[in-house]
């Protein structure tokens, strides 16, 4: 979608700091991170949220989770643990609309969520 900064960023158009990309996945270095370590997970196809999974696309998510397992591993979090959030839509605070899958990592987090 071309005003969609995650597409630009998939497409090179918005520099970003890359960790991993294949053929249907991106994943990237959050600009504000929230944790020592802070990465999304995107497909490289535009799906607007997690409301827009389906039948037709849905192998993609099980695939960004085995990137998530994959990039943890090279990270060396995996054994202390950390946690994905895919925020969606208003209330659940999505402000790209670009699903992603937030990874965070590298100290204790909180739950609940406030
Ligand atoms: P959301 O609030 O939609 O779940 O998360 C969007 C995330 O994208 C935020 O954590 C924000 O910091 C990150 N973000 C927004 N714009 C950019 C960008 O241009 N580059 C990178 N690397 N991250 C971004
Ligand atoms: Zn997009």
């Amino acid at each position: 979608m071309s005003d969609c900064i995650f597409c630009k960023i998939v497409n090179g158009e918005i520099p970003s700091n890359k960790i991993y990309e294949d053929e249907y996945v991106y994943a990237f270095y959050d600009i504000s991170p929230e944790a020592p370590v802070h990465f999304l997970v995107i497909p490289k196809e535009h799906i607007k949220s997690a409301n827009f999974i389906t039948k037709e696309n849905s192998n993609v998510v099980a695939h960004i989770f085995e990137v998530i397992n994959k990039i943890t591993s090279e990270l060396g979090i995996s054994e202390d643990g950390y946690r994905v959030v895919n925020n969606c839509g208003v209330l659940g605070g999505q402000t790209v609309d670009h699903m992603h899958f937030h990874v965070l990592g590298g100290r204790e987090l909180k739950w609940p969520p406030g």
